[in-house]
């Protein structure tokens, strides 16, 4: 029954799962506070002296009881709404009771509601050691006794029974320099800790192994990869390359997009599978590196495909290739869900012909159906979107795996990333086109709109012009539409016709009338673009100078940093005003902060990943990062470094671990690896 519970509530199978259900924090049972000493309501504490007043409130029925606990320094509250009967039963007067519990302040004083109280006389038998474990639990199965408490009963039998049984996962080699403990003694003390001392050196090697093997599975992956994964070998930069390159490019390449076109050439050109990573801050200029590698791979004599999340980045991204490679002798093609099927089918045919040489769309191009005569290079924009097994059917569309550049458009924080993209080579962007200023961004309260009227009509004297961008939050789509409307509205009255015109673009719109919409502004002819964040992605228009967020506080870090990104990209001073009511939360304060202090998208990502936990950031679905049960790639970043830093040298000297000083290592991994990851990742 209880066993049944454990399996349904917490997914607790067996003994091993529940070795493994490790507690959550720990008390320290040996101190007591004294009742005057209780000043804050933030942490549990324990108290000791004698229950007495109990009294029970209600009309009919009882429905809350209270009491007091005194020590020679006063008495202290004690409140219970449920199990009233079982309480007072068990509470006998002139006895020592332990009380514990977390303290809350009510009516200018401190109480206990619902604390564990115990006769002092008994605390000290059982799992009541010094350090008790907290272990969470849920109602149902506090309802049969498995609450915290319950389950550290169960987990002290199960260690009892520990003797020289757990299996050491790490070799000596790792074990002795590093002073680890066992893995036994770890997973013992884990949940039944003899001293705060043993506790933090369970701790330490438990995290440690934690992300040393995902380190170890993803740069061995990488490493045998490299080994036995052949690849297409591309060995000229010819016709289509030059001819871009000399006759098309608008602009010098900035030196960082040089180096990172080198590191992709010669990753292509040394006969094994490229899988690369390509990061860069918005606006760096990555479609054009991917076009040129792109380029690349089609002077070799093979087809190339871009996949993109959504449907109007795969628009924007055709829009913008084709418009680069002008009147060039390039097939090129966009499939989505929404091509028509005789469209379709003359798509399908060139690709299986080899006569098409650029196919972008969406999750389209993964579909059976679609067959390249020789696929050779493959852009994934933003791959976090995507599923792995997806990916792995792009993989298949040659007999020799295509090579991979997956582009990200948000920056990521290099320990997300480490363990992210671990498997995958890096190249990053990290240097703007030349010209650009730095965006100069604001706060402004909601009461400065006046203000706020006058700068836009200056800017827009000036020739500028400005967007202004309202959230877009799922839960209520008429509710925002209804504050861009307002919006359009009070902006209409303020930037009268025929002096000033204005677009207005939102999600609700017919595919038609957006673009009608998006092009008056991108001729030009608008001077207002009011929009929600369907913007957000593919616009550009480098006249555009002042960027107004509404609502600044609904928007994540990552968004804003987007938008933002729609300015600055022509040669004036650009501006990014964030509006927002007097009353901000802590986080949303934290956020405008950040966007006001910095235009460094790696920063904001570091931040943001500060707020939100790894947990919640782009690509952690996948990554096993939401796994961690222990460890945390932000706090334990110093760990995480040193762990992938042995693994890479374990692994260069044995990168198949079939040395015998590393069998613990491959077992464990082969254990790992069946049982709980999914890694057969192919980017
Ligand atoms: P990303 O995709 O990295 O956000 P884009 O590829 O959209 O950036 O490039 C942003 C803008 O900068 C585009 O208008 C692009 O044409 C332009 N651009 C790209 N490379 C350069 C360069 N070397 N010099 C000037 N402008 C560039
Ligand atoms: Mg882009």
């Amino acid at each position: 029954m209880r066993a049944e519970l454990l399996k349904k509530e917490l997914g607790i199978f067996t003994f091993q799962d529940l070795l493994h259900y490790f507690p959550f924090r720990y008390i320290d049972r040996s101190k007591f506070l004294k009742v005057s000493e209780v000043r804050s309501d933030s942490a549990y504490v324990q108290l000791k002296g004698k229950i007495f007043g109990l009294k029970t409130f209600g009309k009919h029925r009882a429905t809350r009881l209270t009491g007091f606990l005194r020590d020679e320094t006063g008495d202290i509250e004690l409140v219970w709404f449920k199990g009233l009967k079982w309480v007072m039963q068990k509470i006998k007067p002139g006895e020592e009771y332990v009380v514990f519990g977390k303290p809350s302040y009510f009516n200018g004083k401190y109480n206990f509601v619902h604390p564990e109280i115990e006769l002092a006389s008994e605390t000290q038998k059982g799992v009541n050691a010094t350090l008790q474990p907290f272990y969470s639990s849920t109602e149902k199965l506090k309802s049969k006794g498995l609450d915290s408490r319950g389950i550290a009963k169960l987990t002290k039998n199960l260690v009892d029974q520990i003797d020289h049984t757990i299996p050491e996962t790490l070799s000596e080699e790792i074990i002795t320099p590093l002073k680890f403990i066992s893995r036994e003694k770890a997973l013992i003390n884990i949940h039944h800790p003899e001293n705060q001392y043993i506790l933090d050196k369970a701790i330490a090697r438990l995290k440690f192994e934690e992300l040393f093997f995902i380190q170890l599975a993803l740069l061995k992956q990488k490493f045998t990869r490299a080994e036995k994964v052949r690849g297409h070998t591309f060995t000229t930069v010819g016709k289509h390359f030059n001819e871009f390159y000399y006759h098309h490019l608008p602009f010098e390449l900035t030196g960082a997009q040089k180096r990172v076109i080198k590191e992709i050439r010669a990753d292509m050109g040394h006969g094994k599978q490229m899988n690369r990573l390509l990061q860069g801050d918005v606006g760096s200029g990555k479609t054009l590196v991917a076009l040129m590698c792109m380029l690349i791979a089609i002077d070799n004599g093979y087809q190339t495909c871009l996949m993109a999340p959504t449907e109007i980045l795969a628009q924007q991204h055709y829009k913008t290739i084709s418009k680069f490679l002008g009147d060039m002798q390039i097939e090129i093609s966009l499939l989505t869900g929404s091509t028509k099927t005789s469209e379709r089918k003359i798509i399908h045919k060139s690709l299986k012909e080899g006569t098409m040489n650029i196919i972008i769309g969406t999750h389209a191009l993964i579909e059976e159906t679609v067959q390249f005569k020789n696929l050779g290079f493959v852009v994934i924009d933003e791959q976090h979107r995507f599923g792995v097994a997806q990916r792995a059917r792009l993989w298949k569309k040659n007999k020799i795996p295509p090579h991979v550049l997956v582009m990200t458009a948000t920056p990521i924080p290099r320990t997300l990333a480490m363990t992210v993209y671990g498997d995958l080579d890096v190249s990053v962007i990290d240097e703007l086109p030349p010209g650009r200023k730095p965006v100069k961004t604001f706060h402004f309260y909601d009461s400065k709109r006046s203000q706020l009227f006058h700068f836009m009509k200056q800017k827009i004297a000036e020739g500028r012009q400005v967007y202004v961008v309202y959230p877009l939050i799922n839960e209520s789509e008429t509710l925002d539409l209804k504050d861009l409307m307002d919006g359009y509205e009070s902006i209409s009255r303020a930037f009268p016709l025929p002096d000033y015109a204005i677009s207005i673009v939102h999600g609700q719109m017919k595919p038609e009338a957006k673009e009608y919409e998006m092009q008056r502004f991108v001729k030009g002819e608008t001077q207002i673009m009011v929009a929600t964040t369907v913007i957000e992605v593919g616009v550009d228009v480098p006249n555009a100078s002042v960027m107004v967020i509404e609502n600044a506080e609904r928007f994540g870090l990552s968004q804003l940093h987007q938008l933002r990104g729609r300015v600055g990209r022509g040669a004036d001073q650009s501006y990014c005003i964030l509006m927002t009511g007097f009353k901000l939360t802590g986080e949303a304060r934290i956020r405008i902060e950040t966007m006001v202090r910095t235009n460094n998208g790696f920063e904001i990502a570091e931040v943001d990943m500060k707020i939100r936990g790894p947990g919640d950031m782009h690509g952690t679905q996948q990554s096993g990062v939401l796994d961690l049960q222990l460890a945390d790639i932000i706090r334990d970043e110093k760990i995480l470094k040193f762990a992938r830093n042995l693994a890479a040298e374990i692994l260069q000297d044995d990168p198949l671990l079939q040395n015998p000083k590393n069998s613990t290592l491959a077992a464990r991994l082969r254990q790992l690896q069946k049982h709980k990851y999914d890694w057969s990742r192919i980017s």
